[in-house]
């Protein structure tokens, strides 16, 4: 630079700073005290980091900083660094939200850093926001993970500072679902909801019509009364076009005012800020625009960005084109809400999301089917525990759920269950999904011991009997049923029903023995049935024991033994099983049939539910002589190949995307026939498909729905392909392109093939781009009948043609799709000598209903599903045990039982003593002509024993009481005329009569105190 050119950059600077603007080079006092200023465009600078809960690295890595060779991230860093940073000026501002970072770092400060942390909070210049363990997914996860991960993040907030988060900020999640935005949004009391990951053509559409903020009305049910501001980011999360990125490494040029030093670029940068901001609020109603100023494990050098905020808004100020001024989400939304403007509507939700024409991020509604499974099994389990928990009395020191909680929160986050992280994380919250089983487990079968000795539930700890029990059943592993029942020696199995019903299910036990006798817990002998294990379900469990047990068991069980259950609500039921010679009443072999020695067209179903096969084993005649349905259904399987990224456009599936490079059916090996098992309690059809799946399916007598067992894997690649396999059920059912799938198993959501119903779609990916997580189920009707699949794990699914249904249930992918993760999805598992890609194991269920009927089964046995009965093992000798333990129990009164059309979603006994009670409605409204009426449950039949003093309504997450949050919410306008609506809710609860009335869709959340109970509790 020539010395006439710094002369006039030199006359630029002092005619933009003025008197006193440090043109000396000393020091500068920036001026960063702007507030709103009307008439003005204001640019609200939101200072923020995105800090993964485990991604490239696992949680603790990114805390502490390890294992930066693979990403330089240090969360510590961040929040040792933000600490003397907004101490440096009282105007900056900071929101941070990964409680699971906030609370590992929290608990390690020393009184001094504690009290200024809570001054900055108290003040609004540090904000905690969305508030959760974790930024949850929301197309993979279940609505109740959501509940119970927020909880956790905003009871702490909550207890600790005495404050509420106030806005949802879910910005990196793939596609955001209706529940998110309405349960997780408007019943958590927030009052804005913000996010950037929706489809790329959408976005253009809203850009043009300034529709990028709305009203998300994401409930049918509650319509209005749970609407919610929505913001949706222009491009990112991060800092805005122009170069603005400030961390110590980042190349965005710095603003630099000192005029003794070279490179003075004050005016070049103000006018950069300034025509970013013209951009963006050429698309953004009213003069309200947000820079969010951050992004992935930014502000490790907190300074290092504040610095240059600091000068900008200065500048830009002084500059006077544009308002800039520190300021958080809550600040903005406020600023939004103060314009009085009416938003556009937005209903239903952001599924699929694509980021490009050939890039749907549709293939992680699969992706690591296994954790997926692992999740969810630990998440039913989680809601049993608590409950066995608060029966036994919650434990000061020794065993808790807590562990458990903590692990399934940080499965939530959106690079855990949705499978998009490194294997090695993946492993790490395996990891801790099973040290918090091991936990919960001990807990829960010292309460079934507590429970079971005195039958009461008053605080018990140290009982006598062992139970053991049995998490690896789904590789037909369980050493506690696998007994040489030696003579007057039976193995005891308690039953839990953590269901708020009465339920009756088939259980089924490996056993070693071929002469077993089942009785129940009045010494009745009860109906069994013995069918052999296959060869590659004990093939499974050996591969599997070696690998991850490390032992290998000599000896292998022989039988799964099949017998009825019938258990109480919130209780538990005890059934014997030995071993009798010769007795007439030993369990039923299954007979045997291979399709070959069966002549006529083969049938299975011994009781309402009937299915004939064709003899090819592939069509089959559904049909159940209550309803009076019948329809014909093929069910197969095939693999999309995976594009691999060398066409013309790159993009390869991976463990995000989903880009299928054409369709191969899997034909069924002929030389294979099928295996069929009959008896007393349930029908088998065995197939092998090909060398890589194996398929059971069963009827059950007592059961009206279709059960397919599916094994799938290794995926062979030795074709050089990966591969997508899904199964698909066709019908000839008219369907009219429409399919119904669940929103985090909550909502039924319509879907049209190749159609949005909000904007205008250009079909690029008539696969991918039709897919939609499925968490619950999926369903298609023809206005005669309804097909309904629910399953057992999180996974995606879509109706490719009229009268079909298909389901995603594994892949296996060699090639990483470029958003990230630089890891192909290519699950293997090694014992001791030999890798190989993963199997899983799973189930799907399937029924045919009248229209108008299928609600029915969906919501109650989707609950069953997601609640499996809970076994718990033991030994007696001798027929003693009656003589010491209670072989029944109920925690309600016995003549109780919660209505059909609610659950129980959570009870717990929290650290103060006080109980955590949230009770869900469970249909739509309109979705069953009886069902979705308002439901009452009696809490003194709920807790016959116990008196309640004190019965406090919450929010959904139990941080505030819910007249206040009700209250609080901001009422924002929406365009258009006013709905026509007649939303029913329970209305207040009166303590003397306390019953609860639940509307459609209802969830309320309670603290309750017993009249033994504990005073100061934080609600
Ligand atoms: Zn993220």
């Amino acid at each position: 630079m020539g010395p006439v050119r710094l002369a006039l950059l030199l006359a630029a600077a002092a005619v933009l700073l003025g008197p006193g603007g440090g043109a000396e080079g000393l020091y500068i006092p920036y001026n960063t005290s702007a507030g709103v200023v009307k008439g003005k465009l204001n640019v609200h600078v939101v200072p923020h980091t995105h800090d993964d809960v485990g991604w490239l690295k696992t949680v603790d890595q990114y805390y502490v900083g390890s294992n930066n060779s693979i990403q330089g991230a240090c969360v510590q860093n961040v929040l040792d660094s933000l600490v003397p940073a907004l101490l440096k000026d009282e105007n900056r501002k900071f929101i941070y939200v990964e409680q699971a970072f906030f609370q590992r770092w929290w608990r390690q400060q020393n009184d001094i850093i504690k009290d200024t942390i809570k001054g900055l909070l108290s003040s609004g210049r540090l904000e905690l926001i969305n508030g959760g363990m974790c930024m949850h997914d929301e197309a993979t996860v279940h609505y109740i993970d959501m509940i119970d991960q927020t909880t956790l993040g905003h009871r702490f907030i909550k207890e600790e500072f005495g404050l509420i988060p106030r806005i949802g900020w879910q910005i990196d999640p793939f596609g955001h679902s209706a529940v998110q935005a309405y349960l997780l949004g408007a019943e958590v009391g927030f009052d804005a909801f913000y996010f950037f990951r929706i489809d790329y053509q959408d976005r253009d559409t809203r850009k043009g019509t300034k529709e990028l903020e709305v009203i998300w009305r994401g409930s049918k049910t509650f319509g209005s009364s749970a609407d919610i501001f929505a913001g949706i980011f222009p491009k990112n999360y991060e800092p805005p076009p122009g170069e603005f990125y400030f961390e110590v490494d980042d190349d965005s040029p710095v603003v630099q005012d000192d005029p003794l030093l070279f490179d003075y670029n004050v005016e070049q940068r103000v006018n950069d800020f300034v025509a970013a901001a013209v951009a963006q609020a050429n698309i953004t109603r009213t003069n309200h625009i947000m820079f969010t100023m951050g992004t992935d494990f930014k502000y490790q050098y907190a300074e290092s960005w504040f610095r240059q905020m600091d000068k900008l808004i200065h500048y830009v100020n002084k500059d006077g084109r544009v308002n800039a001024l520190y300021s958080t989400p809550s600040i903005y939304t406020d600023a939004k809400f103060a314009s009085n403007e009416a938003w556009p509507l937005k209903t239903n939700d952001f599924f699929p999301y694509a980021d490009k024409p050939n890039a749907y991020w549709t293939g992680y509604f699969t992706s690591r089917p296994a954790l997926k499974q692992y999740v969810r099994m630990m998440s039913g389990y989680y809601l049993a525990a608590r409950q066995l928990e608060f029966f036994k009395g919650r434990s000061k020191s020794g065993l808790t759920t807590d562990s458990l909680g903590d692990a399934l929160a940080l499965a939530q986050h959106h690079d855990a269950v949705t499978g998009t992280e490194k294997q090695h994380v993946a492993n790490d919250y395996a990891k801790r999904l099973s040290i918090g089983y091991k936990k919960a487990e001990e807990l829960v079968s010292t309460s079934l011991a507590c429970l079971s000795e005195s039958g009461s539930k008053s605080r018990c700890s140290s009982p006598k009997t062992n139970f053991g029990q049995c998490p690896l059943l789904n590789i037909t592993y369980c050493p506690h049923s696998e007994l040489n029942f030696s003579p007057g020696k039976s193995l005891v199995v308690l039953v839990y029903n953590s269901l708020g019903w009465k339920r009756e299910d088939v259980l089924r036990i490996p056993v070693m023995s071929d002469s077993i006798v089942v009785h129940d817990s009045e010494g009745r002998e009860i109906e069994s049935q013995l069918l052999p294990i296959a060869n590659t379900s004990l093939y499974t469990r050996d591969k599997h024991v070696k690998a991850y047990l490390g032992a290998s068991s000599a000896a292998k069980p022989k039988f799964w033994l099949a017998f009825p259950a019938s258990v109480p609500p919130l209780g538990f039921n005890t059934y014997f099983v030995s071993s009798e010679k010769k007795s007439a009443s030993v369990s039923s072999p299954s007979s045997l049939y291979s399709q070959g020695s069966e002549n006529s067209n083969l049938q299975i179903g011994q009781g309402r539910l009937k299915l004939q096969y064709d003899a090819a084993v592939a069509l089959s005649l559904y049909s159940d002589s209550k309803t009076q349905v019948q329809a014909n259904f093929e069910q197969k399987y095939k693999y999309y190949i995976g594009q691999d990224g060398n066409g013309s456009d790159p993009q390869a599936s991976g463990a995000y995307i989903f880009r299928p490079n054409g369709t191969v059916p899997i034909n069924t090996d002929s030389q294979v026939h099928p295996t069929i098992l009959r008896g007393p309690i349930l029908d088998e059809v065995h197939r092998q498909i090909n060398s890589w799946i194996y398929q059971i399916t069963r009827v059950y007598k007592g059961k009206d729905y279709v059960e397919t067992e599916f094994i799938i894997g290794p995926i062979p690649i030795d074709d050089g392909n990966g591969k997508e396999l899904s199964t698909e059920i066709i019908t000839n059912m008219a369907t009219n392109r429409t399919f119904y799938t669940d929103s985090s198993g909550r909502d039924f959501i319509k879907r049209v093939r190749d159609y949005r119903s909000e904007w205008k779609i250009e079909v690029n990916q008539p696969i991918a781009g039709n897919y939609y997580p499925v968490n619950l189920g999926i369903y298609v009707e023809d206005g005669s009948k309804e097909l309904s699949v629910l399953v057992d794990r999180s996974v995606g699914g879509s109706s490719i043609k009229d009268g079909q249904i298909e389901l995603m249930l594994h892949r296996r992918l060699l090639h990483d799709d470029g958003r990230g993760v630089a890891e192909a999805l290519n699950e293997t598992v090694c014992s001791i000598d030999q890798c190989e890609g993963l199997v899983i194991e799973g189930k799907y269920y399937l029924k045919i209903d009248p229209q108008g009927e299928g609600a029915r089964w969906r919501r109650t046995f989707g609950q069953e599903i997601y609640s499996p009965l809970l076994l718990a093992f033991s030994e007696q000798d001798g027929g003693n045990w009656v003589n010491s333990h209670v072989p029944s129990f109920s925690a309600m009164d016995p003549t109780y039982s919660l209505p059909e059309n609610v659950a129980l979603l959570t009870l717990q006994e929290l650290e103060d003593g006080s109980v955590l009670l949230r009770l869900a409605h469970l249909y739509e409204a309109g979705e069953h002509k009886d069902l979705s009426a308002l439901a009452s449950v009696d809490l003194k039949r709920v807790f016959p024993d116990k008196k309640i003093s004190k019965i406090v309504e919450t929010s959904l997450s139990a941080n505030q009481e819910r007249a206040a949050m009700e209250k609080k919410r901001l009422k924002w306008k929406v365009e258009g005329p006013p709905p026509g609506e007649n939303v029913v809710r329970g209305g207040p609860v009166d303590p003397s009569k306390l019953v609860v009335n639940l509307g459609p869709m209802e969830i309320r959340t309670f603290i309750i105190s017993f009249d033994h109970g504990f005073t100061q509790h934080l609600i």
